[in-house]
């Protein structure tokens, strides 16, 4: 199984900053949080278990931002005070989140014991203190000893929120210290229209695909969504290099979403533009000629992101990349602009439910592709026969 992405969608949007919120199948189990809250009965130590991918530490993480916040409203946090917006910021000093660290299996004796230090010290903001730890299972040995005596001697005012996947592998000394949240694999009728939001209507065979694990069936579609990516943009390669005509691209395009088509034109054309705008002239008509990745020093930049995200096979996008940026900078950027502003009328079009004859749209718009394409060379023959003349 992939890793479990929260996010639908690798792109490039900023990290977004917000309190957690429960997913919508969790809604009874965070009621009766929220009602153990309201009547003061949150216990010491809470115990959320369940299978992996269904949404055990989105839960737990959004209850600790209950806690902490100073002005708790309609039991959601109040997303203003600012214990909320230290959370916005993923820095309130009085949550202590102990996980495996990136690349790790396990949790250490070390961060449990800085734990155990939190939870010694007094709380900066004046409230509570939360700790929020799992998977409880990937606990180093001798950790989970370390840990017992907390679950013991309760300090006032703090709560730790454990998580595990495996219940059979948490010590029965500190199951017996908290109290548990069995959290079952949620149904369908819950997990698919909020899967559908995202992925359409390949939602239910994702989740049937995921064992009903909704996180699970979500970064199974990431992943197939980073396959479609790189292939439409093995069509989008051959079709700019070898001057394919747009009924072939279109053919090639029809078996991929057209959303997906027009949302990665998008990216392709708004790179090239931004590196027409920032590259040396020289260096991208260089690329013309050889048709091969000349890096300068932005790309060479951005080749660093890409290859952090990796969504896309980069050669790929780079050498599109920069036939388009070469274009825009021998025809001037008006007809990729025009080209890029359709691009955008027709992804409004598509998200509002519009339903479209997908071949002549994706047909339609590659056409203006190679429209400019040809402008392009055509102002380059020009300037390359007027260079000649003057010989
Ligand atoms: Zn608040």
């Amino acid at each position: 199984m992939p890793k479990v992405s929260e996010k639908a969608r690798v792109d490039d949007e900023p990290i977004e900053r917000h309190l957690a919120l429960p997913y919508p199948w969790q809604q009874s189990f965070w009621s009766r949080l929220v009602d153990q809250y309201h009547g003061g009965k949150t216990p010491h130590a809470l115990l959320l278990s369940g299978p992996v991918g269904i949404g055990k530490r989105q839960l737990a993480l959004s209850f600790s931002h209950l806690l902490l916040c100073a002005s708790p409203k309609d039991g959601q946090a109040c997303g203003e005070c600012k214990s909320c917006l230290l959370n916005q910021a993923h820095t309130h000093p009085d949550l202590n989140i102990a996980e495996p660290e990136p690349g790790a299996k396990t949790i250490k004796v070390d961060q449990v014991r800085a734990v155990i230090d939190f939870l010694g010290n007094t709380a900066q903001q004046g409230g509570r203190k939360v700790v929020l730890l799992g998977p409880v299972e990937a606990m180093q040995e001798g950790a989970s000893n370390a840990l017992l005596k907390s679950l013991e001697e309760p300090a006032g005012q703090t709560h730790l929120l454990l998580y595990t996947h495996q219940l059979s592998l948490v010590l029965p000394t500190i199951r017996s210290r908290c109290q548990r949240v069995d959290l079952p694999v949620p149904s369908t009728a819950l997990t698919q229209p909020w899967l559908e939001t995202m992925v359409g209507e390949e939602a239910a065979e994702l989740l049937e695909a995921a064992s009903f694990s909704p996180l699970e069936a979500l970064a199974l579609a990431t992943g197939e969504r980073q396959q479609e990516q790189q292939d439409v943009m093995q069509y989008l390669r051959t079709a700019v290099l070898e001057g394919a005509s747009s009924i072939m691209v279109a053919e090639k395009l029809m078996k991929f979403e057209p959303l997906l088509v027009i949302e990665e034109v998008i990216r392709v054309l708004q790179l090239a533009i931004k590196d027409a705008v920032l590259s040396e002239s020289s260096v991208v008509e260089s690329s013309v000629v050889e048709s091969s990745v000349v890096e300068s020093s932005v790309v060479a930049s951005e080749r660093g992101t890409l290859a952090q995200r990796g969504t896309i096979a980069q050669g790929n996008t780079l050498n599109i990349r920069y036939l388009i940026a070469s274009s825009i900078q021998s025809a001037g950027s008006q007809p990729l602009y025009r080209f890029l502003d359709k691009l955008v009328v027709n992804k409004r079009a598509l998200l509002s439910g519009a339903n479209p004859n997908k071949q002549l749209l994706i047909e339609e718009l590659f056409m203006d592709l190679s429209a400019a394409q040809r402008l392009a060379l055509k102002k380059q023959t020009q300037i390359a026969s007027i260079a000649g003349n003057l010989e």
